[in-house]
């Protein structure tokens, strides 16, 4: 039962080398395999040239390198996004999106399958919480990309924790998973390429940058008062914005890092003048990047995205605070690529 089998990709190298001695083997076999799963992401033990043929029979027997079980394909009209629905051995679904913007290979990866936080206007938030991935399940979509791209003398080159789930309310899985990822004898990603996106987890917030993490971390911040960011994201009852907003000076305090803050803008609710004023004097003077994203509409949140004079009216506000920010366009939006929205099309149509 392929259940059974250990995916490879859930063993830190001093695992792999453990699994590997309890087989029988010499140590100096786990960098062999190390170099298959994370460098020329073998999609079958029999590629593996260098390892004698009786160790490749005993892989195939107890591990698996954690394939994918694909649900749905999809292919964005301008062929330049590419996001999959994969089925997880227990039934569960993940989303995971790529990316293709000039000479950047981006991948939106899922922490969670669904999310616990219920932030009203998103679709994975809509849909609840089903459990946490475990790291193997996190590093597999990455590597399921990697492999494709390889084929095609490309690599996946960003990573941003954005798809299904609070990075961060899975801390330990998604952090083993980064580690993982940037291990300069296998995958090899610069720390600085990996962008974890939180709703705002105050103790967990800190403790990363307690930790002097490399990796960027983005605020999915949405409102500025909190009258207003109660409304769309009800974590913030437990965390309002004062507490927020020191967990984030702390944060750069101690690593020196840029915060990126993340703006949905949703038409007539928090796209006003008011909101940009209060963003502006809230962020004003802080090392910091606001990205204004229109909203990607979904089923279960009817409010519509702002028009293009009102994304303009709210970022010349925003200037006036010299705060910068950009206009993200929303990619993909004809394939559902907003987090959650494919795994409801699957479910809602069986
Ligand atoms: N849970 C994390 C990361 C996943 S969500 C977080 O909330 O940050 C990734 C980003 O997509 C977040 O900034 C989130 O607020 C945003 N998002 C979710 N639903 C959206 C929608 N319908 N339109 C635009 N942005 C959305
Ligand atoms: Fe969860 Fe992020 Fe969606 Fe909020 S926006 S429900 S935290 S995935």
């Amino acid at each position: 039962m392929i259940n059974d089998r250990l995916n490879l990709y859930e063993l830190t190298f001093d695992e792999l080398r453990q699994f590997l001695v309890d087989l029988g083997q010499p140590k100096f076999r786990a960098k062999q395999l190390w170099e298959w799963l994370y460098i020329k992401f073998a999609g079958s033990f029999q590629e593996m040239s260098d390892l004698p043929a009786s160790l490749r029979e005993q892989l195939e027997q107890r591990a698996s390198l954690g394939l994918l079980d694909l649900e749905i394909t999809q292919l964005s009209n301008d062929n330049h996004t590419k996001k999959i629905l994969a089925k997880l051995p227990d039934g569960q679904f993940i989303e995971t999106v790529l990316m293709l913007y000039d000479k950047r290979r981006t991948l939106c990866i899922s922490s969670q399958a669904g999310c616990a936080m219920g932030c009203v206007f998103c679709a994975t938030g809509q849909m609840g919480f089903f459990r946490n991935l475990t790291a193997g399940e996190i590093i597999t979509q990455v590597i399921h990309f990697a492999r494709e791209l390889a084929a095609k003398g490309e690599r996946v080159t960003n990573i941003v924790l954005m798809g299904m789930g609070e990075p961060l309310h899975n801390y330990s899985h998604t952090l083993a998973a980064v580690d993982r990822l940037t291990d300069p004898s296998g995958f090899n990603l610069g720390a600085r390429k990996i962008t974890i996106s939180t709703v705002g987890l105050v103790p967990a917030i800190r403790r990363y940058a307690d930790e002097q993490r490399q990796t960027p971390l983005a605020i999915s911040l949405h409102a500025a008062t909190d009258f207003e960011r109660d409304k769309l994201i009800p974590v913030n009852r437990k965390w309002p914005i004062s507490e927020l907003m020191e967990a984030c000076r702390y944060y750069i305090e101690k690593t020196g890092r840029r915060i990126t803050f993340e703006w949905a803008l949703i038409d007539g609710e928090n796209d006003t003048l008011i909101q940009a004023r209060a963003l502006g004097e809230l962020v004003r003077g802080m090392i910091c990047h606001v990205n204004l994203i229109p909203l990607n509409p979904t089923n279960g949140y009817l409010k519509s995205p702002s028009s293009k004079q009102r994304v303009e009216d709210f970022q010349a506000e925003l200037s006036k605070y010299r705060v910068s920010s950009t206009v993200r366009l929303r990619r993909g939006i004809d394939i559902q690529a907003g987090c959650g929205q494919l795994r409801d099309r699957a479910v809602n149509r069986s």
